[in-house]
């Protein structure tokens, strides 16, 4: 079958959430917009499933509302290392804990809403320099974006594939049976991985474990960490595990003439951040206000200032990662001071800027750090 070649404003590549959440926007502002993705919805993916709550304001901007059938409040985080327990509760709005399958439907149907023409079981490729296909079918687009998310084909056709992935770390995720014992997201700290717990609905929690083995599966984790074992027994497991690798990258530009990434396919930040999912809704709004300038120039900028302190907050926490002795004494610090925590907390997700985290809580931290036994 032959078909005309598609015309539009945007041609989006990956319709996962980064994906979506830029034809959304761009569609606010009145942008003609095709999505592609080789997946068919709802799309899962390994992920901690915890949106934090600038990532819920930022899905409220896109026009999505949460309800109590899909998601689950969470007033916080909550670090436990051999028997410190640190937790800070956000000082404004909360968290939400949801599948990842129903949030991508929710986007999927806001995307459809909102009259973006969107393809599954689409892959796009590109036979040739400025030509691009989905599926067999021609598209003329003035924009190509690339929300295709870590291993980005589009960042490559663009002449941005540079810098490397650090920090390499395999995750597994797997759902349980169980009434959530917790309103706070719990990351467990063990000797060579970490399980981050999120409850995603009031009889359903999600397990991921990280580290840097990709044979370290949730069974394995769970050996050396009994008090969840003991919370799960005879609790049904409801999914099969699945993996996933994740890195620190960042990408040294995310624009090249009609190219621009969003989402992982612009750099990824570690998952114990909490902070995927709310990059890419905030890199969307910023993108699409250029594309509907017509002028990319101030995406990089937006990008840049979007990402700052996600990918401070992964180096912290991957140097927690690295030395147990560092873990034991910034638990420490907080689990004394638990206003210190709430406004470090406040200032990860925004709520708070690094200055009015101010130097005050800065002394407070490193005397902490100093002092706290090891
Ligand atoms: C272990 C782990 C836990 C995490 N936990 C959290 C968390 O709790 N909270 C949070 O906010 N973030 C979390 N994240 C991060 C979050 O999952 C990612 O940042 C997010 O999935 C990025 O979305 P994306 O749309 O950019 O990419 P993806 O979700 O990877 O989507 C890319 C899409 O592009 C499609 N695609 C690729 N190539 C093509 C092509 N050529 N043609 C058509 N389609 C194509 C794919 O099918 C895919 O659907 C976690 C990540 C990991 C690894």
């Amino acid at each position: 079958m032959s078909f005309e070649p598609l015309r539009t404003d945007v041609c989006i590549v990956g319709g996962g959430p980064a994906g979506l959440a830029t034809a959304i926007a761009a569609r606010q502002r009145g942008l003609q917009v095709v999505v592609a993705d080789f997946a068919q919805p709802p799309i899962d993916k390994t992920c901690g499933e915890g949106l934090m709550p600038n990532t819920v304001a930022a899905l409220q901007g896109l026009g999505v509302t949460l309800g109590s059938e899909q998601a689950i409040p969470f007033r916080g985080i909550r670090f436990i290392d051999a028997g410190i327990s640190a937790q800070g509760a956000f000082t404004r709005g909360h968290g939400l804990g949801i599948r990842r399958t129903t949030l991508h439907q929710v986007l999927v149907e806001r995307a459809a809403a909102a009259g973006v023409q969107l393809f599954w079981r689409t892959r796009v490729t590109s036979p040739g320099p400025g030509e691009f296909l989905l599926g067999s079918r021609k598209i003329l687009s003035r924009w190509i974006i690339g929300a295709d998310g870590r291993n980005s084909q589009v960042r490559k056709w663009a002449g941005l594939d540079r810098g490397h992935a650090r920090h390499i770390r395999f995750a597994f995720r797997q759902h349980f049976r169980a009434t959530p014992w917790s309103d706070f997201v719990e990351v467990h700290w063990g000797r060579d991985c970490q399980i981050v717990i999120t409850p995603v609905s009031p009889a359903e929690v999600c397990l991921v474990v990280t580290s840097r083995s990709p044979q370290f599966r949730l069974k394995e984790a769970l050996a050396g960490f009994p008090e969840i074992s003991r919370r799960l027994e005879g609790c049904a497991a409801l999914t099969k595990d699945l993996g996933a690798v994740s890195g620190l990258r960042v990408i040294p530009s995310v624009c090249q003439g009609p190219f621009a990434l969003v989402g992982d396919a612009s750099g990824s930040v570690d998952p114990l951040t909490g902070e995927g999912l709310g990059l890419a809704f905030e890199q969307a709004g910023a993108l699409a206000e250029a594309l509907a300038n017509q002028d990319l120039s101030s995406y990089p900028a937006a990008h840049r200032r979007i990402r700052r302190l996600p990918v401070l907050m992964s180096r912290l926490l991957l140097a927690m990662e690295k030395h147990a002795w560092l873990r034991r004494r910034v638990l420490k610090t907080l689990a004394s001071q638990p206003p210190l925590f709430a406004q470090l907390l406040a200032t990860h997700v925004g709520a708070f800027s690094p200055r009015d985290f101010g130097i005050g809580n800065i002394l407070k931290l490193g005397w902490g750090l100093l002092a706290s036994p090891s």
